[in-house]
């Protein structure tokens, strides 16, 4: 077995045996990797406390022959207004499940986990709604992924766009219309996230829009993923065939 050094965020933890825990990280060497943090739920445990959802850490690792085992963990990053505020925990929660279910096992993506450890400090930071938006918006362009937001996507237009639907590539006009509604002002705001202008959108965007950008990010991810299994279970089945 050999040792080895990474950086991870603890994405989620379960129960194995009485007390030992697996833990599912997202490492930035390694992309996601599933470890075992042996004794972790016996009191005296050094590292349990360190390994809980969210926390950013330095790991030390065995690899195993299934799973590898946490030697070490440090706290790289401590998130205090995200532990003690639910809002903020809540949006967290939805970063790493996003996470969790992107990343591929064993496929590394420096940029990603980035991209995450950015938004989980920020979040700390500010606990702004838009940080899921525009988390989603980093996610889909590292994915390869880009709605187009200026034009229908199926008539080419540029009045009247209603609508969003990301397996058709964008939004739509009234008269091609699908998937979710969206308004005037939530478009606008995504162009700005999707063009990197951020900080802008955080420091101009109400509430209420904040609400439908986050609802909609969701969706994007949904329908993201959706398509993914999609095309990855047509593939299969072209290499059985
Ligand atoms: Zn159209």
């Amino acid at each position: 077995m050999s040792l080895y050094r990474d950086d991870a965020v603890v994405l989620r933890t379960y129960k194995l045996g009485e007390a030992d825990r697996i833990v599912v990280l997202y490492t930035r060497n390694r992309g996601k990797v599933r470890a075992v943090a042996k004794g972790v739920r016996r009191t005296k445990s050094k590292f349990g406390a360190r390994l809980e959802p969210a926390s950013t850490v330095h790991l030390q690792l065995y690899e195993g022959r299934n799973l590898d085992i946490v030697t070490q963990a440090e706290t790289a990053t401590v998130y205090s207004n995200l532990r003690s505020d639910l809002d903020r925990f809540g949006r967290a929660s939805v970063l790493l499940e996003i996470i969790d279910q992107v990343a591929i096992e064993g496929e590394a993506n420096p940029a990603l986990f980035n991209v995450l450890t950015g938004a989980l400090s920020e979040l700390d930071r500010e606990g702004n709604p838009l940080v899921v938006p525009a988390f989603v918006a980093k996610v889909l362009v590292l994915e390869g992924v880009q709605p187009l937001l200026d034009a229908c996507v199926r008539c080419g237009t540029e009045d009247d766009l209603v609508s969003i639907d990301l397996s058709e590539g964008g939004v739509l006009c009234r008269a091609d219309r699908r998937g979710e509604p969206i308004s005037e002002a939530t478009r606008e705001a995504f162009r700005l996230v999707f063009g990197n202008q951020v900080r802008r959108v955080l420091d101009t965007t109400p509430d209420a829009i904040a609400v439908e950008m986050e609802r909609l990010a969701s969706r994007m991810i949904e329908q993201h993923l959706e398509r993914r299994l999609k095309s990855s279970t047509v593939f299969a089945e072209h290499l059985q065939s």
